[in-house]
């Protein structure tokens, strides 16, 4: 009734309400023209209960109190019937249908004040009672909006009673405007009071809206809603649970742990992505979801007392938790692309930097210590598996104990990812050991990343990385672990192949020595570095002969036979090539003549006695200083054959130092 009264007063009314002396004293025009409107009948029974109980109260005293007097709504329903509700009239309602006509109901169709005699009642109970009645008129749009009425003893009722009647309908009337005013007066202002608390809260919501989009970290959505929270609800007590593995440095923001026993509610606005409510011993509480449009993030318990909330606050929260989790979401996302972007660039530089060289060794010490940057990490270890001794082979590792150590391929992590071809993460290898690992071991490690490096789905090494703190890796650590191995696991077999590449280039097919060319080249830099070197030139004699009297077959055995003798009669740092044809060469690099010549000769002896078909050999020596006048490696291989052709000429299996 009062919500349809909004006006174009409405400013006349609110300076009337803010200046309630004035209310108090006189009646403002505004007010009195407000009034009962047909429509609002079927809402005034309490107005008229109110309005009659304290008329009741007012006029005590009044002849026809004791039970006789009755006020009736427009339909026919006793609003208080004192004794004629269960006398024996019980005219719990007046209602002609039913009694057939009466005082009340006359007065109400012909809107006169009205008697009417025992005997016209048609009511075998009423045929006792002379029946008058007043209807009471609404004051500007004049309709009956009740009716009093009493019941005299038949041939009692006289023209005073109903004059006397009309003035208490005129009293009651005052009663029900007073009523009337007072509650639309009420009405105002609840109604006003409500708008304001709802424009405050409008304006908080625009305001944590606008700061809420403003931020793209996480943490600052947080805390802004909690922050907001704090400012509309003082005495509320607020928690955020977080479904995500998140770690906020905000104490009121905590993991969303359903094994918890007071998290029921939590649990199921999670759930269903709905606000729960649950009113307990004078507590409300509430859960509200903290919703995207990709899914529940997480939930905003509220725990207040219960008289502070009201729906409006329950619409208002989870326009909040709406806005909230629109936020977070794009927070996230944000915060998710610039990680994204951050493992891309990244990436790209490893994958540059591990391209850059293809030297082995030194691409995965590079890769090894980036890693260990890249994951806050404390050791780390590349393996290789070698196909030959089918073992893994540590490349690279910033222990000591491990470098150059070989394992099965049974054994440990590596053993582990060779069967399954998939990364490991380990969270703690104290609690959880399945696996013998070495490095865990030495390293005194607790968590562990670990991920084979695939090459067409072979593995073909391995890398694992630790530190000494459990659970430190996360699983987007793990998922950059798998892509980076990737590229590693290419870097890895490029080396591997650039250097099997090269080892084909700088050796000699046939017998394993070095080729000419790399000769050379390393004489060249030797010339350029040492102070002296001295050259030995194999040369197998009559092998013509060999040739022709056992075939090409048995003479390329030869080479291989005189190549092994001469490589395991040579220093680690001597380096032995073939020369062209069934000529051999050997460098050794600071060495003297004399010392050279004994290496020929040893060579020289053996061959003549271990090959088979027994060959011999002539040998030329030369030697290069720092003194001389000119070095080069033409001159020092010029000088070696001019020792060789004079060795030969001398009879061959002899050694001439030139
Ligand atoms: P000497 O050096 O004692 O004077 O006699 P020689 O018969 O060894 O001399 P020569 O240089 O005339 O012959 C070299 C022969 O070596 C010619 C060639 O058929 C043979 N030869 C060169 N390279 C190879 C090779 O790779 N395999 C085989 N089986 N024979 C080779
Ligand atoms: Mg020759
Ligand atoms: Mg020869």
């Amino acid at each position: 009734m009062v919500n349809k009264r909004k006006t174009q007063q409405q400013q006349d009314v609110l300076e009337d309400l803010e200046n309630p002396t004035r209310t108090r004293q006189q009646l403002p025009g505004w007010l009195q023209k407000q009034d009962l409107t047909e429509a609002d009948l079927p809402y005034i029974h309490s107005l008229l209960v109110c309005s009659y109980s304290e008329w009741r109260e007012d006029v005590d005293g009044f002849p026809w109190l004791g039970g006789q007097l009755s006020l009736l709504h427009p339909d026919g329903t006793c609003i208080s019937a004192g004794q004629m509700e269960d006398n024996e009239s019980n005219i719990a309602s007046w209602s002609p249908d039913r009694i057939g006509p009466t005082a009340a109901s006359t007065a109400l169709e012909t809107c006169r004040p009205t008697l009417m005699r025992a005997e016209e009642h048609q009511h075998f109970r009423l045929k006792a009672f002379d029946s008058i009645a007043v209807p009471i008129f609404t004051r500007t749009t004049g309709f009956p909006c009740a009716v009093v009425a009493c019941l005299l003893p038949a041939g009692m009722a006289q023209a005073g009673d109903l004059k006397l009647l009309q003035a208490a309908a005129l009293h009651i009337r005052s009663c029900i405007y007073r009523h009337f005013e007072n509650l639309f007066v009420g009405g105002l202002l609840r109604e006003r009071k409500l708008s304001m608390k709802e424009e405050s809260r409008r304006d908080i919501l625009f305001d944590v809206m606008r700061r809420l989009n403003d931020h793209i970290d996480v943490e600052n959505v947080l805390s802004e809603v909690l922050d907001s929270l704090e400012q509309l609800y003082p005495i509320c007590k607020a928690d955020l649970f977080l479904s995500q593995d998140y770690n906020s440095p905000n104490e009121k923001v905590k993991p969303l742990a359903f094994h918890l026993n007071d998290m029921d509610l939590c649990k199921s606005a999670f759930v269903d992505g709905k606000i729960r409510e649950d009113r307990y011993g004078g507590r409300h509480k509430l859960a509200v979801p903290l919703s995207g449009k990709q899914g529940v993030y997480g939930v905003l318990r509220l725990d207040l007392p219960e008289s502070e909330f009201d729906e409006a606050d329950i619409s208002f929260l989870s326009m909040l938790a709406a806005s909230a989790g629109a936020a977070f979401e794009k927070a996230k996302l944000h915060e998710q692309a610039n990680i994204l972007v951050g493992e891309l660039r990244l990436i790209n530089e490893l994958t540059q930097r591990l391209n850059s060289s293809l030297k082995l060794s030194d691409t995965m010490q590079f890769a090894s210590a980036e890693l260990l940057g890249i994951f806050k990490s404390d050791f780390c270890c590349i393996l290789q598996f070698d196909v030959d001794t089918q073992q893994f082979v540590v490349m690279s590792a910033n222990v000591t104990e491990m470098l150059g150590e070989t394992y099965s391929k049974d054994y440990g992590f590596c053993g582990v990812m060779w069967s399954t071809k998939e990364p490991i993460i380990l969270s703690d290898y104290c609690s959880a050991t399945p696996v013998a690992s070495q490095l865990m071991d030495v390293t005194n490690s607790r968590s562990l990343l670990a991920a084979p490096l695939l090459l067409n789905g072979e593995v073909i090494g391995a890398v694992l990385i630790t530190k000494y703190e459990p659970n430190h890796f996360s699983y987007d650590n793990y998922k950059l672990l798998q892509v980076l191995s990737a590229h590693l696991g290419l870097a890895m077999s490029n080396a591997t192949l650039h250097a099997k590449v090269r080892k084909m280039v700088i050796t000699d097919n046939l017998t394993g020595l070095f080729a000419r060319h790399y000769l050379n080249e390393r004489i060249g830099r030797k010339q350029l570095r040492d102070n002296s070197g001295s050259l030995i030139v194999v040369d197998i004699d009559h092998f013509k002969k060999i040739n022709d009297t056992y075939g090409h077959q048995v003479g390329d055995d030869i080479l291989i036979q005189v190549s092994g003798i001469i490589r395991s009669s040579i220093r680690d740092s001597d380096i032995a090539a073939r020369w062209g044809g069934e000529e051999l060469a050997i460098y050794l690099p600071l060495l003297g003549l004399e010392k050279t010549e004994r290496v020929a000769e040893r060579i020289r002896q053996r061959v003549e006695s271990e090959t088979n078909p027994q060959v011999t050999v002539s040998c030329g020596i030369s030697e290069w200083r720092l003194a001389d006048e000119k070095i080069s490696v033409e001159s020092l291989f010029y000088k070696a054959d001019m020792a060789l052709y004079e060795a030969k000429h001398q009879g061959r299996n002899c050694i001439v130092v030139g």
